[in-house]
């Protein structure tokens, strides 16, 4: 394409106003070494398993081919609620685009491949422990039907990388790695954040033109920034409806890590829900404000969707037709998200007089504490003719961190009756219901602890755990991964995620 770019190849940290990106080849690694490989997504791509050590190189950023033009994107973004500027690929570096025989095109980029003029003062790279959880944690949304981005490979660079440790205080070495992650695209909002704070509207207008024509060829060619913004705000509240779904917490909603397609991107200190607490926050850095809390993402979303209609204003000669987009967001959310709560349950259809079922059921849930996961997972099993008396808590027991205080089990019971007396009146038949929960309810979900493990097992050469996580991320609605469908143990607490 012919957007201006900085070509230069210089790689210090700088500010880069006029240009949507900059050349930046990836800085050489000792000796990348493949640790895993996404057959699948390969296969979709049409790209073979490397076989010989060059083709490593191209994963670890020690090779750079001829028809591949290396670059780093400039955005901007607010962070924490804030404007931060100009942000950038600190650390991940395009290598081109894929195109597959089947017509669609992907975007190769490399996290971790050294310095780029965005790196700021940062060093570029990535740690075994961030890459192996972006790995398994992006290939894991993929199956359990989630938008996301992707991961293809994972190398380790044979690099040690110093790294803050956040709980001793003292730097510490660890091993470097490369995700390779692939998307049609990466763009976010910040992207177009960027050029409206630089008051760049020329490239404002070519960036959106280009964005629309590409990624959202349906819209219509002339005046489509309006409904092109009216999808974003939808597929971005589709996106919210599906975190709140598997009890996914991204944990660093910045308008820089929101993905103009309604991807998943940015796998930072992420985490599953185990108990259900909407307060919950893997981010060691947002407490006590807890901003992207669980229960906070849907109103985030929305808050970072008016920082992208912000940024759109400057092409429109009409704020009131944006802001009467952006507004769409509520009842489209809610909608979506009690249609996928009418599914966990298993119901025929939302009604009105469903919702405060629904609403009950949260407020239920938040007091209760039980492991999400496994509670639905109960539930769906539960016999729909059982009597619910006290003795229904014995079949949840296994879902719970603590017994439950009586007038927590007491609202429980209430809410489980009326449930059952809901379901009788389903005018689907109990098959179609079991069905209906089984493809929205997860059994398998990529724990935070089970990541913590397997990554610890990797650095001491360990690699069966990883191994089987690699597989039981395939498969998250059968029962096939049970050794996995357990509670969070004891000794591991929910906290931290980790991030760099
Ligand atoms: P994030 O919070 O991960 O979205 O990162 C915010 C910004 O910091 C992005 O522009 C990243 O590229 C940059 N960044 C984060 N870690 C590093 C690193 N190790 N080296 C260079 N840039 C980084
Ligand atoms: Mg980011
Ligand atoms: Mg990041």
């Amino acid at each position: 394409n012919n957007f201006p770019g900085d070509n230069s190849g210089d790689l210090r940290p700088r500010q880069t106003p006029g240009v949507l990106y900059s050349k930046a080849n990836p800085t050489p690694v000792k000796a990348p070494k493949l640790l895993a490989w996404s057959a699948e997504l390969a296969a979709e791509l049409g790209i073979s398993k490397p076989t010989q050590q060059s083709d490593t190189d191209i994963l670890g950023g020690n090779l750079v081919t001829d028809s591949m033009q290396p670059y780093a994107a400039c955005y901007a973004g607010h962070q924490f609620g804030q404007w931060a500027g100009q942000l950038g690929d600190g650390r991940a570096i395009t290598l081109g685009e894929w195109l597959t025989n089947a017509g669609q095109s992907w975007e190769l980029q490399l996290k971790g491949a050294g310095r780029t003029p965005y790196s700021r003062r940062a060093d570029g790279r990535a740690v075994l422990r961030s890459s192996v959880r972006e790995y398994l944690m992006s290939e894991a949304m993929h199956y359990l039907g989630v938008p996301t981005t992707r991961a293809l490979s994972l190398v380790t660079t044979g690099d040690q990388v110093m790294r803050d440790m956040f709980y001793n205080g003292n730097p510490a070495f660890e091993p470097g790695a490369i995700v390779m992650r692939v998307a049609p695209s990466f763009l976010r909002f910040g992207n177009f954040e960027m050029l409206a704070a630089r008051q760049e509207i020329g490239n404002l207008k070519n960036l959106t033109n280009w964005t629309i024509s590409r990624y959202y060829p349906h819209l219509p060619g002339k005046d489509a920034i309006l409904p092109w913004f009216e999808e974003v705000v939808a597929r971005t509240a589709s996106l919210m409806v599906e975190w709140q779904r598997v009890g996914f917490v991204h944990g660093v909603m910045n308008t820089d890590n929101m993905s103009v397609l309604g991807l998943t991107i940015d796998y930072g200190p992420f985490s599953f829900l185990d108990d259900y607490d909407p307060n919950f926050t893997p981010n060691t850095t947002d407490l006590p404000g807890r901003r992207y809390a669980f229960g906070q993402q849907p109103s985030i979303a929305y808050w970072n969707l008016g920082c992208l209609a912000s940024a759109l204003a400057p092409l429109l000669p009409d704020t009131d037709a944006l802001v009467a987009t952006l507004k769409t967001y509520e009842a489209v959310y809610s909608k979506k998200y009690q249609a996928m709560m009418g599914n966990k349950l298993g119901l025929d259809q939302v009604t009105n007089e469903d919702i405060s079922l629904l609403e009950d059921l949260e407020s239920v849930l938040t007091r209760l504490k039980p492991d999400m996961t496994i509670f639905y997972q109960i539930l769906m099993e539960l016999p729909e003719q059982v009597e619910i008396t006290e003795e229904i808590l014995n079949h949840f027991k296994s879902s719970f961190y603590q017994t439950p205080e009586p007038s927590a089990a007491a609202a429980f019971i209430s809410w489980l009756k009326l449930y059952q007396q809901r379901i009788k009146q389903n005018t689907i038949p109990p098959a179609e219901k079991l069905a209906r929960m089984q493809k929205t309810n997860p059994r398998f979900i990529l724990r935070n602890y089970l990541l913590h493990q397997a990554i610890e097992d990797l650095e001491n050469g360990e690699t069966n755990l990883f191994a089987k996580l690699q597989e039981a991320i395939k498969d998250p609605y059968s029962k096939k991964w049970d050794e996995f469908f357990l509670k969070r143990p004891n000794w591991a607490s929910q906290k931290a995620g980790c991030s760099m």
